[in-house]
């Protein structure tokens, strides 16, 4: 299989790559330094990228706990399938794999598995936590499992 060339993402202190072929989706209205959300969208296959400022003093298990808990309010299937602690251009990461049922954003139309893999890090020097997604089929996982390796090896913070 011929390798897809990757472009990269770059803004706001954040760079990830992504396949060139993929449909770039900004539907927040605000998109600042502060907080946004940009989609790249390929077939069954969803990246985005997601950071807010946080006011408020908590931590990376907090805001992690947060994020599992609004999913498992949105689905009674939610399953944590996988969880490790990696690192981030310094930072420690939180990285995941869950499995949701019925539609997410673009994937999953047919009411089918979604499986979501989550890098949650918090940058100390920005006061932001970042999360970068891909959600997709699970059928597609094998297919798509290099893709989803180089976007997660992309991700950079800058600070
Ligand atoms: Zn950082």
């Amino acid at each position: 299989m011929q390798r897809e060339l990757f472009d990269t993402l770059c803004l706001y202190g954040l760079s990830v790559g992504y396949p060139r072929s993929w449909k770039i989706i900004i539907d927040s209205r605000q998109v600042t330094f502060k907080e946004g959300k940009v989609n790249a969208l390929g077939n069954d296959i969803l990246m985005g990228v997601l950071w807010e400022k946080v006011e408020k003093a908590i931590t990376l298990e907090e805001y992690e706990e947060r994020v599992l808990t609004n999913l498992k309010k949105k689905d009674k299937k939610f399953k944590l399938i996988r969880k490790e602690v990696d690192e981030v251009s310094g930072h420690r990461a939180f990285k995941e794999t869950m499995e949701t049922r019925g539609r997410s954003g673009f994937i999953g139309l047919q009411k089918g598995a979604v499986e979501h893999n989550h890098c949650i890090f918090f940058c100390e020097y920005h006061r932001r936590f970042v999360t970068v997604y891909v959600s997709l089929v699970p059928s597609l996982r094998t297919e798509y499992q290099f893709v989803i390796d180089e976007i997660f090896d992309s991700i950079t913070c800058i600070h």
